[in-house]
């Protein structure tokens, strides 16, 4: 297989990506086809779908390995259940499937780009097909979620600094910035076995080529510092 297209993304690292697609509407990202499928013909007819699949290969963990089970972190750590009925990232063909919307197709100067919203991938992830959403076949309302069958919903508020206010406004580059952090921290990226152990622990993630502090006190993910 060839990669055909890769991902710009505003996740420049592992740590805080919500664990499926569409759980933070503001993450926005570009799939940019590859020079041999940018002509536009290879796109003919997808803007008039709202959604793709993306098809792509989990390229920062593809040496890591694997195991026939594994414990998925919305068990909490600590109960396992076998590799194909989980979406873990460690598996014997290091593949990876998510649905996002489309916002807009760019073809000009000879590049071809899907912008998407509802990213759930790494800045630089290979991707290895593209499909359409078909609504009438691929969504199935009455379907059992297993383990994983309520979005999941950590109850955690918000806040921020004034220095961290002060920053997002100062900025002009991602107007929505804000929402784009209180979705991020709403999924709670912390290891699962801190949640409770290390309350009040400070926390940094990566969003774009921001260096975002929070940590959590009183139920509520507190940011104090953007750079
Ligand atoms: N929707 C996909 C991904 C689920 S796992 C699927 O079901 O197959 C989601 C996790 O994949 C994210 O939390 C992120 O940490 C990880 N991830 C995203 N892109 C990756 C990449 N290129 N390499 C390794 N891990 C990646």
């Amino acid at each position: 297989m060839q990669t055909i297209a890769m991902v710009s993304s505003p996740y420049k690292q592992k740590f805080a990506i919500p664990r499926q697609p569409g759980l933070v509407k503001h993450a926005y990202g570009v799939i940019e086809m590859l020079p041999e499928f940018s002509h536009p013909d290879f796109l003919r007819g997808l803007d008039a779908f709202s959604h793709v699949w993306i098809q792509f290969v989990f390229h920062e963990t593809a040496d890591k390995g694997w195991s026939p089970l594994v414990r998925p972190p919305r068990l909490g750590g600590n109960q396992r259940k076998g590799v194909f009925a989980t979406r873990s990232t460690f598996r014997p063909n290091p593949m990876g499937l998510s649905v996002v919307e489309v916002v807009r197709i760019e073809q000009q100067e000879g590049k071809s780009r899907i912008h998407v919203r509802g990213l759930d991938l790494l800045d630089g992830t290979p991707v290895l097909d593209i499909k359409p959403y078909l609504p009438y076949a691929d969504a199935h309302p009455g379907a059992l979620g297993g383990f994983a069958d309520e979005r999941p919903d950590t109850g955690l508020g918000i806040a921020f600094s004034d220095a961290a206010e002060a920053f997002m406004q100062q900025q002009s580059e991602y107007p929505q910035l804000r929402e784009f952090i209180t979705e991020v921290l709403a999924q709670d990226p912390r290891p699962a076995y801190q949640k409770d152990a290390h309350m009040d622990k400070d926390y940094g993630m990566h969003l774009y080529h921001f260096n975002i502090k929070w940590r959590v006190h009183n139920e509520k993910n507190y940011v104090f510092s953007i750079e």
